[in-house]
């Protein structure tokens, strides 16, 4: 098993692999900026290390300083959680050259999957049914490019094969405007993610975004946990997630859990990664893998008992998976609200301090985050202060539960999304379930 683990992030995931690891008796040693040395994690690691200045590229995202701060605390891995390094090959392959474990895929796979080109190709390859699409990446020739978009039908999208977090992305509803749309994303990918390269999908209209997470142990072993319905989103974000997706049939959904398993087979997946689909129609359409964990894992771990973490860091140090596909039982419903940091109306980040902080509680309510009165929280990363989650029995057990929290919950000083969750769990068409992607942006008056 590992013994020193390093975790290269900060937040409520640095403080959730930090309780991970001290469960298995795992060290830890926490990194973070100027700014941050105040986290809960540094506080509560073994030892800490300032790896640099407050804006992230000087921090969490110097490689350097990371790989510098393992060789001085003798860290043998390092969890790199979500967002800043998670699925950055390069980083991957750095550490395991310095002679460290990464927790997580090997490079290899982690750069399959962060060109979305090459993802969807290998997924198509391996079973995984794709949304139609140009099969590849768009050359320069107009004629060509209306010819693909004519075959897959408007309106379509085009995404940059190496886009994230909701950026990189232009739907298209006639021809007229197809070669402009084209160059203004390839234009903005070159700028936003180094790589100028965009494929064509047809737009989906109203689809429901419904992801699987699996565990794969690298030796042919692969289970999944079920799946999370991630529909109610505002710029492609994630606002409110459950598990399971309500209203599919179960037929349909074990096809799609056994491809996500042959897949992981086929590409020799190791730790924990989410398959994420666009359902419509009682039909999966693949759109991208994540090779790392997500913000949302909790309500997979609700409903399942397993926790996503400690099994990352068994599969890391060469365990393998403690359990088989037969032993999992999902039990009952789970939601996550994402609690932000933010203005209820413009959205805007509010940083600020953190007067006082009451956390909800009760029978299977869990508060995922890092906050805490008099805690300040800086303006250099993302708004997330944390997460709500909520388990019960059934669908509305759950829903109810997260009602009664939401209220319950108090965060003074700065402004929150408290209220918008508090409002979309009484909506009723939430509450009814199934809504599709652009559900919360037609509600927000933004479509
Ligand atoms: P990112 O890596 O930036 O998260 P994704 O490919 O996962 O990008 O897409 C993010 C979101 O964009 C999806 O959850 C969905 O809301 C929307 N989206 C992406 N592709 C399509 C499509 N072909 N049709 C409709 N909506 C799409």
């Amino acid at each position: 098993m590992l013994d020193k683990v390093l975790i290269a992030n900060r937040g409520e995931i640095a403080l959730r692999i930090l309780r991970a690891c001290k469960e298995l008796g795992i060290k830890t040693v926490a990194v973070h900026s100027a700014i941050d040395a105040n986290l809960k994690s540094v506080k509560l690691a073994d030892e800490a290390i300032c790896i640099g200045p407050n804006p992230s590229t000087q921090s969490y995202l110097n490689v350097p300083s990371i790989i510098s701060a393992m060789e001085l605390t003798n860290a043998s891995a390092v969890h790199p959680g979500y967002g800043f390094l998670a699925e950055n090959a390069d980083f991957a392959e750095q550490v395991v050259k310095s002679g460290f474990i990464f927790i997580g895929p090997p490079a290899s796979v982690i750069r399959v999957m962060g060109d979305k080109v090459e993802a969807i190709k290998t997924m198509k390859e391996a079973g995984i049914p794709t949304v139609p699409g140009s099969d590849g990446p768009l050359g320069n020739n107009p004629q060509e490019l209306q010819a693909i978009a004519e075959r897959i039908g408007y309106p379509v999208i085009i995404k940059a094969a190496s886009g994230g977090g909701g950026r990189g992305m232009r739907v298209v509803r006639d021809s007229k405007n197809l070669i402009q749309a084209i160059s203004i994303t390839q234009a903005e990918a070159t700028s936003a993610f180094g790589d100028g390269t965009v494929y064509m999908e047809k737009f989906l209209t109203a689809p429901r975004h419904v992801e699987i997470q699996v565990l794969a142990d690298g030796h042919g072993h692969a289970v999944h946990l079920g799946d999370r319905d991630c529909s109610l989103q505002r710029r492609h974000q994630k606002v409110l997630e459950e598990a399971p997706a309500p209203g599919i049939s179960g037929p349909i959904r074990q096809k799609a859990y056994d491809s996500c398993i042959a897949a992981c087979q086929k590409i020799g997946y190791l730790g924990a990664g989410t398959f994420e689909f666009l359902f419509e129609d009682d039909n999966f359409y693949f759109i991208e893998m994540n090779t790392r964990v997500q913000v949302e894992h909790p309500i997979s771990e609700m409903i399942t008992g397993i926790d996503i973490v400690r099994e990352q860091l068994r599969i890391a140090g060469g365990l393998g998976l403690s359990f088989q596909q037969k032993d999992i039982k999902m039990i009952g419903h789970a939601f996550e609200c994402r609690i932000n940091a933010e203005d209820p109306i413009s959205f805007l980040p509010q940083p600020g301090t953190i007067k006082s902080f009451h956390a909800p509680g009760g029978n299977g309510v869990r508060v995922d985050s890092h906050i805490y009165n008099g805690y300040s929280v800086p303006p250099h990363y993302d708004s997330l202060l944390g997460k709500l989650i909520t388990h019960g029995s059934d669908r509305e057990s759950a829903l109810l539960r997260m009602m009664t929290a939401l209220d319950e919950m108090v965060v003074e000083g700065i402004k929150t999304n408290i209220e918008l969750h508090a409002d979309l769990v009484r909506d009723p068409a939430i509450k009814e379930g199934g809504v599709d992607i652009h559900y919360l942006e037609k509600k927000l008056g933004l479509q």
